[in-house]
C-alpha cells in the first residue's frame, strides 16, 4: 500500500520542518526526491543524508518559489536528472505575524508571493510535463478556514490555495492529474517555534492535547501522493487534532 518506488517527487521548502518530514516520508516509501529550498548548501546536505539513509536517488536544487525563473530552473534540473515529475508538493511558506493596521504593502506582497503565487508558478510548470497519474499536493492551513489575528495576509494566501486546488483539480482532471491540499493545524517546526508558555496555550485548545508533528502531515501527503488516491481530487484534508471541529 502507498508504494512510491520509482516515482519522482519535488518538495518545495524542504530543508527543514514539515517539508523535510514529507521528503523523508516519500523517500521512505521509495520515491526519488528533489530537496528544494532557498539555500543550495542545505538542500545538498539533506539530499545526501536521505540518499545515504534510504537508498533512493536525490537532488538538491536552490529555488525561491516566488521567482518564476528559479521555479523553471527547478523543473528543468529535475527533468534533466530524472526525466519526469510524478509528485509536486507545494510546501514552502512563511507566516510572519503583523497587525493589520501596521501591515505594509511589502508585507502583504511577500506573503502572497511566497505562499500563493508560488503554487501557481510551480503547479503550472509541473503540470506541463506531468503524465496521467501524477499528483500535486499543496500545504494549506487551518488558517484558510478560521481567522488568526495578525495573519490577515497569511489567511488570505491559504484560502487562495484551497480555491486554486479546486480549480486546478477540475482543469487537470482530463489529464488525470490529481490536485489536493493538506490543511495542518499547529505543527511543531522551527518556523513555528514559540515559547513553552505559548505552546502550552495552543495545546490547551487542541482536542488531541498535543502539537502536530511533521510526520502527521507527511502521513496525509504520502496517501495523497500515492496511486491509492487516484480517485481523490480537489480535496482539502484537515490534519489538526480536532482543532477546527469544535
Ligand atoms: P519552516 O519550518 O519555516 O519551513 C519552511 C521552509 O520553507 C524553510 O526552510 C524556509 O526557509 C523555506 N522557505 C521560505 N521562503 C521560501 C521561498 N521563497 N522559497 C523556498 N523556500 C522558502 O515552516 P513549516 O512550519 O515547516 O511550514 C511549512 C508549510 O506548512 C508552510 O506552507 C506553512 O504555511 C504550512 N503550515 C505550517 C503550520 C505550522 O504550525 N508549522 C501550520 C499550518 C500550515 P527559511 O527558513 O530560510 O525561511
Amino acid at each position: 500500500m502507498f508504494d512510491l518506488k520509482g516515482k519522482v517527487a519535488i518538495i518545495t521548502g524542504s530543508r527543514r520542518g514539515i517539508g523535510k518530514g514529507i521528503a523523508e516520508r516519500l523517500a521512505y516509501a521509495g520515491a526519488n526526491v528533489v530537496i528544494s529550498d532557498i539555500s543550495q548548501e542545505d538542500c545538498d546536505a539533506l539530499a545526501k543524508e536521505i540518499s545515504e539513509k534510504l537508498h533512493v536517488s536525490t537532488l538538491g536544487v536552490k529555488c525561491d518559489v516566488s521567482k518564476k525563473e528559479e521555479v523553471n530552473n527547478l523543473m528543468q534540473k529535475t527533468i534533466k536528472k530524472f526525466s519526469k515529475i510524478d509528485i509536486l508538493v507545494n510546501n514552502a511558506g512563511i507566516f510572519p505575524f503583523v497587525e493589520l493596521e501596521k501591515m505594509t504593502e511589502a508585507d502583504w506582497d511577500k506573503v502572497l508571493n511566497i505562499n500563493l503565487k508560488s503554487v501557481f508558478l510551480c503547479s503550472q510548470a509541473a503540470a506541463k510535463v506531468m503524465k496521467p497519474g501524477s499528483k500535486i499536493v499543496s500545504i494549506s492551513s487551518i488558517a484558510s478556514f478560521v481567522g488568526f489575528s495578525g495573519l490577515t495576509h497569511y489567511c488570505a494566501s491559504k484560502g487562495g490555495i484551497n480555491s486554486m486546488t479546486r480549480a486546478m483539480a477540475l482543469e487537470l482532471a482530463p489529464k488525470k492529474i490529481n490536485v489536493n491540499a493538506v490543511a495542518p493545524g499547529a505543527i511543531d517546526t522551527p518556523g513555528a517555534a514559540s515559547t513553552e508558555e505559548a505552546k502550552n496555550q495552543t495545546i490547551a485548545v487542541i482536542p488531541w492535547k498535543r502539537m502536530g508533528q511533521p510526520s502527521d502531515i507527511a502521513n496525509a501527503v504520502h496517501y495523497l501522493a500515492s496511486d491509492e488516491a487516484d480517485y481523490v481530487t480537489g480535496h482539502i484534508l484537515v490534519v489538526d487534532g480536532g482543532w477546527t471541529v469544535q
